[in-house]
């Protein structure tokens, strides 16, 4: 699915779909969703995601709700929803109005626990958080029965009737499902439903003091929206026979369970605990910070939803966890903005040209292509005269072998311009290259010479009088490890923070892009992709580089 188009991918998932459509499951209704849990901001992972969830639906012309999953008042806010519904919208994924939050279920979920215990299937426990864990067992040995197990209906009826009227502290009774304390599965010994919390929730407000865990609110809430596929990450296999075990007794609706793989990145972690700590510890600036895999940093620093959308559909689905390339992910941002992104030229190390034959004070307005790659993008005109910046890198004193670029002696021709030969250098009291001395030649304009001579390479400039000033911020991987959870003994992940993920420049760029607006994207010629920051002012352009030139992944491909 590349800019909304329907996938026509088939994957395990739609195996299990196609299958349920011809027994006539469900008849033949696809209904999926993405249920987040409004403690962070939404990551790249996440759009893997939204658009498996989205995709699916439209692949068979079913439906895509968008639900908050927010059963913990401690850790949600206002600020996640709010993102959360910005993202989703950003990558396409359309509810046609079906935004929900679980909390909207919770008397219907209080009133089917109270079912549940009507059933003999539920029951008020006294146990502390601790005691239940130690009660629960391990892998290797059965768990041991609450001491409140066997209390009447009424008694637990009474109970849990107090425990949502405020009667009891935080923490001193919950609501745990009476399953089978001996079962292989651990999320099947009497888990918790139920828990006492004396908490303002973000939309609830102070009407509830008990709220449904996780495990109570997921499987019930999909039940109650119709979903027929309830597609989520591998980590929940291992629950799902305890949603069906819930399901089943209350009677109601049953959605299938699918697991897939999560999405992991080289050099990323994606862990919503672990973007706070960057934030909170001002790591980085921000959660939109244009280093975080968060999907507001990444439109921030100049990312498509076409390159998720591509990175999502290379990758497809898969029922094993495995980590993407990095170069991967770049590749796809790169595809896309190369067909999009106007090319403009910008300096990012600026070192001073004058064209000791070029007549003092002329402008000439030279012709330049928007995008190779759109012909409809048309040209645009780049002011050239005497003085001009180009790239500290584009010349040496002393040139390496194979170093084509200017040197004393050397033509090169200026993109859209002239060929221009360096005839002298200008150094500082330090013995600094500060200016070259060049000569163009005005028979070349255009970058052809008549009398056919070549030259071996072209480099970027800027007129130095029209030149804009700007700053451009360079991101690098904000982790040095391929696997940032790979550890030393004793170390921690924060260990692995790459101490130069950020470089700040002041630089130039061409005065066409003067009043940019922010997300406006750009290629700098030679140089890599860059999209203009909100930071920016009217006098002072702000460039995040999205991406560089160069295909890494091409040479990771190569290799094998
Ligand atoms: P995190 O571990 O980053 O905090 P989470 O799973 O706790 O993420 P939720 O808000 O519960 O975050 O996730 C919403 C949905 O997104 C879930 O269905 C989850 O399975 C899915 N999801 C989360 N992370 C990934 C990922 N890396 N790849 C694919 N899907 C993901
Ligand atoms: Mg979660």
């Amino acid at each position: 699915m590349s800019n909304g188009e329907t996938p026509t991918q088939s994957n395990f998932i739609t195996d299990i779909i196609d299958g349920h459509n011809q027994s006539g499951r469900f008849a033949g209704r696809v209904h999926t969703r993405f249920p987040p849990e409004p403690n962070g901001y939404l990551h790249i992972g996440h759009a893997k995601s939204i658009m498996l969830n989205y995709g699916l639906a439209r692949q068979y012309g079913g439906k895509f709700n968008l639900r908050f999953d927010d059963t913990n008042p401690t850790k949600e806010e206002q600020e996640y929803i709010d993102s959360i519904i910005a993202d989703v919208h950003w990558l396409g994924a359309d509810w046609e109005g079906r935004l929900f939050y679980a909390s909207d279920y919770f008397q219907q979920l209080y009133d089917w626990a109270v079912q549940l215990i009507q059933q003999g299937q539920a029951y008020v426990c006294d146990l502390r958080a601790d005691e239940v864990r130690e009660y629960r067992g391990t892998l290797t040995e059965p768990g041991r029965a609450s001491p409140y197990r066997s209390r009447s209906v009424a008694e637990n009826l009474e109970l849990f009737a107090r425990m949502k009227a405020g009667d009891y502290a935080d923490g001193s009774r919950t609501l745990r499902a009476k399953i089978d304390m001996a079962s292989p599965n651990l999320n099947l010994r009497d888990p918790v439903l139920y828990r006492i919390l004396h908490a303002e929730h973000p939309r609830t407000g102070d009407a509830w003091c008990i709220y449904p865990t996780y495990d109570w609110a997921h499987g019930q809430s999909d039940s109650i929206e119709g979903i027929t596929h309830s597609i989520c990450t591998l980590e929940f296999e291992d629950h799902r026979p305890l949603y069906d075990w819930c399901i089943q007794s209350l009677g109601i609706h049953a959605p299938q369970q699918i697991e897939f793989a999560r999405l992991n990145l080289t050099y990323t972690l994606m862990s919503k605990r672990r973007l706070l700590k960057l934030v909170n510890e001002g790591i980085v600036s921000g959660w939109d910070d244009p280093r975080m895999p968060t999907l507001s940093a990444q439109r921030r620093r100049g990312v498509t939803p076409a390159a998720l959308h591509d990175l999502t559909e290379r990758i497809g689905v898969a029922k094993n966890n495995s980590v993407v390339d990095l170069a991967l992910y770049e590749y796809s941002i790169r595809q896309d903005l190369n067909q999009h992104a106007l090319r403009v030229m910008g300096v990012l190390n600026p070192l001073k040209v004058t064209l000791i034959n070029y007549p003092e004070g002329q402008v000439e307005w030279l012709d330049a292509v928007n995008n190779p790659e759109d012909p409809a993008a048309g040209v645009r005109q780049v002011p050239f005269s005497r003085e001009l910046w180009i790239e500290q890198d584009d010349f040496r004193e002393t040139p390496p072998p194979k170093y084509f670029r200017l040197t004393v002696g050397r033509e090169v021709r200026l993109r859209y311009g002239y060929f221009i030969k360096c005839v002298e250098v200008v150094k500082d009291a330090d013995g600094q290259v500060i200016e070259l001395l060049c000569t163009y030649d005005p028979d070349t304009r255009g970058g052809n010479a008549p009398d056919g001579r070549k030259v071996k390479s072209t480099i970027h400039w800027l007129s130095a009088a029209h030149a804009l000033p700007a700053e451009a911020r360079l991101y690098e991987r904000l982790f040095l490890t391929e696997n940032p959870d790979d550890v030393a003994e004793g170390g921690d992940w924060m260990d692995n923070l790459n101490p130069n993920s950020l470089e700040i420049l002041n630089c130039y760029v061409e005065p066409s892009v003067a009043g940019a607006a922010p997300g406006s994207r750009y290629q700098f010629e030679r140089l890599a992709y860059f999209c203009v920051d909100p930071d920016s002012t009217p006098e002072r352009p702000v460039f995040n580089r999205t991406v560089a030139l160069k295909d890494e992944w091409a040479k990771v491909q190569q290799r094998g």
